[in-house]
């Protein structure tokens, strides 16, 4: 018997920011169908729609007709409770770093309660670190160390494959799962707590605007790790203020 299509629709998008080759693109969407995921969402690609993301679809283009295209990376993540990269890299600031199969475990967990988004980076570049700024985790395919980097549409493959079998695997053993219940803050109030904070810290002599070093990206990263929900958010900027008033007065 073949497996049941989602039963439950989670919202995980695929995210790809600034595709090159609209093949891909294609390929892409439909690595997604086959593992029956539904939302693409294009940053800024260099060429869409295309007849040749059309030609790679194969069959996927009603996924095609519906991605949403963004200009930014913010605006495809702003309503997502998390938010993974997907990176063949690991750099210099390590950011919490999972396997494919431990994201897509992750993913379906989230989902039932925010949409949750991978983002995949461009062909040649991969993420930027700005653009990984916005992920609270990320994902990496185990490849071998000297030669890590999939094609585009390859990685999203593997990935959305791993949802898929996150998904199986909950639906067979539901009872079994840990179920969080805390929903973690929107993109866009985490956005607006880290403006607060480095205008805080800059305001209070912490955070030299003429040499920030790295301290904002270590700040994302502590608190993106934490995930705080929405009544922490709004906690933590209670304080933001209340040391903005004792320094002004
Ligand atoms: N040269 C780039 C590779 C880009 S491949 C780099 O070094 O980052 C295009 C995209 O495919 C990447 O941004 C990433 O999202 C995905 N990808 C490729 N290989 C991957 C891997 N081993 N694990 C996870 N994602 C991978």
């Amino acid at each position: 018997m073949l497996p049941p299509i989602f039963p439950i629709m989670l919202d995980i998008r695929i995210v790809l920011v600034g595709t090159s080759h609209p093949g891909n693109i294609g390929a892409a969407a439909r690595a997604m169908k086959t593992m029956g995921l539904t939302r693409l969402i294009l940053v800024s690609p260099q060429i869409f729609p295309s007849a040749e993301a059309t030609a790679r679809a194969a069959g996927a283009d009603d996924i095609l007709h519906a991605a949403q295209v963004c200009v930014t990376l913010e605006e495809a993540i702003a309503d997502c409770g998390l938010v993974i990269g997907s990176s063949a890299r690991s750099r210099h600031l390590a950011w919490p770093t999972m396997d494919a199969r431990a994201a897509g475990m992750l993913a379906v967990t989230q989902a039932t309660l925010s949409p949750v988004a991978f983002v995949f980076g461009n062909e040649r570049t991969g993420l930027t670190n700005k653009e990984l700024d916005h992920c609270q985790r990320m994902a990496h395919i185990p490849t071998r160390p000297d030669y890590s980097s999939l094609n585009l549409a390859a990685a999203v493959q593997v990935i959305t494959y791993e949802v898929r079998m996150a998904t199986l695997a909950r639906e067979g053993h539901a009872s079994n799962q840990e179920e969080t219940s805390r929903i973690s803050a929107p993109v866009l109030e985490m956005e607006r707590f880290y403006t607060h904070l480095e205008q805080t810290l800059s305001e209070i002599g912490f955070l030299d605007p003429a040499r920030p070093r790295l301290l904002m990206r270590r700040l994302r990263r502590l608190f993106n790790r934490a995930q705080p929900d929405t009544v922490e958010v709004n906690f933590l900027r209670g304080i933001l203020s209340a040391m903005q008033r004792l320094n002004k007065s």
